[in-house]
C-alpha cells in the first residue's frame, strides 16, 4: 500500500513523521477526507477548496500546492492502490520545528500526508437508520476550520460508542450544532432545518450537496438554529458526512423518531444523492 508524504509516494511502512512535527505536538494542522466511488473522486474540488480555506484561517502557507495539483496527486494515489470504493485522508501540519508555541520560522515547510483505504458504502445503516445520543458541545469556537484538534469530537464519539449509538449530536445550551463527525438535520412538516454554516459547525460538503438536492426538489432548506427538543420532536432526522452520506437517525437518546422508520423525505434525498454519485465524472 502506498501513501503520499512530502511530495513522494512511498510504501506505508516508510511513512514516518518527526516527533517534533507540530501536528503531533500541538494538533497544529488541518485535514480533509474525501470519497471514492467506482474509482472516481467525489466532490474533490470542494474538499480541496475547503482545505485551502482552513489553511488560510490558521495562517498555514499552502502556496506550494494548488487544488488541481492536489486532485492529480489524489487520483494517482487512488490508482496506485487500486481503490474502487473507499476514501482518501489528507492532512497538512505546520511542519517540523523545535516545540515552541509561536509559528516556526518562514522556511519551515508544511508536512503533507495522504493515505487511501477501500471499503463499501454503509448500505445497512442507510436503509435502516442509526441511533444517536445528545452531548454537550465542549469544543472551541472555530468549528468551521477542519482542524486536527479533534479531542472534543473524540470524547463525544466515544460516549456514543459506549451507549451503543453511532453518533453523538452536540448542543450548546440546548441548541443543536452538529454531530461529532457529521452535520445534523431536523425534517418537520416538509421542511429541512439545519444549523447555519457559521463558526460553530463545519460547513460539510455533503451538507452542500443536500442543500442543492433540496433546492432541486423544492423542499425548503432552512439554515436556522433549533433546540434538542425540536430535533427529538421532528418527523425525520438525518446526519450527513462524506463517509455516512445521507444517514437516517431513528432514535435520539430514548426518543424513537418516526416510529423507528426511515422517512419519505429522507428516502428522496438518498435517491437523489445516489444519482449524484452515478453522474459523477
Ligand atoms: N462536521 C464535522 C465535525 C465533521 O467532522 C464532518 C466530517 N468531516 C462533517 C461535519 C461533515 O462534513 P463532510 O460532509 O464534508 O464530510
Amino acid at each position: 500500500t502506498y501513501i503520499f508524504i512530502n511530495n513522494k509516494f512511498v510504501d506505508e511502512t516508510e511513512g514516518n513523521v518527526s516527533y517534533s512535527d507540530r501536528g503531533y505536538n500541538f494538533g497544529d494542522g488541518i485535514y480533509e477526507y474525501l470519497r471514492v466511488y467506482d474509482g472516481k473522486l467525489y466532490t474533490a474540488k470542494e474538499h480541496y477548496e475547503r482545505l485551502f480555506r482552513s489553511a488560510k484561517e490558521i495562517g498555514l502557507n499552502l502556496s506550494e500546492y494548488t487544488v488541481e495539483g492536489l486532485i492529480d496527486i489524489t487520483k494517482e494515489l487512488v490508482n496506485k492502490n487500486d481503490v474502487q470504493n473507499g476514501g482518501v485522508y489528507i492532512q497538512v501540519t505546520r511542519g517540523v520545528a523545535p516545540r515552541n508555541h509561536p509559528f516556526p520560522s518562514e522556511d519551515t515547510k508544511p508536512v503533507f500526508t495522504a493515505f487511501s483505504k477501500s471499503y463499501d458504502r454503509p448500505y445497512d445503516e442507510l436503509e435502516n437508520g442509526v441511533k444517536a445520543i445528545t452531548v454537550d458541545d465542549i469544543r472551541w469556537l472555530r468549528c468551521d476550520i477542519k482542524s486536527l484538534n479533534l479531542l472534543g469530537n473524540v470524547l463525544a464519539k466515544e460516549k456514543a460508542t459506549q451507549c451503543d449509538a453511532q453518533e453523538a449530536i452536540q448542543h450548546r445550551d440546548g441548541i443543536v450544532t452538529e454531530g461529532s463527525s457529521s452535520n445534523v438535520y431536523a425534517i418537520k412538516e416538509g421542511k429541512i432545518y439545519t444549523h447555519p454554516a457559521n463558526h460553530l459547525i463545519l460547513n460539510g460538503i455533503t451538507r452542500r450537496v443536500i442543500h442543492k438536492i433540496a433546492n432541486d426538489i423544492d423542499v425548503p432548506f432552512i439554515e436556522e438554529a433549533f433546540t434538542v427538543d425540536f430535533l427529538k420532536d421532528a418527523d425525520e432526522v438525518i446526519i450527513s458526512s462524506t463517509s455516512i452520506e445521507v444517514m437516517p437517525v431513528i432514535q435520539i437518546d430514548d426518543k424513537i423518531i418516526n416510529d423507528g422508520k426511515v422517512g419519505e423525505i429522507t428516502k428522496k434525498l438518498q435517491k437523489l444523492f445516489d444519482k449524484s454519485i452515478e453522474s459523477n465524472i
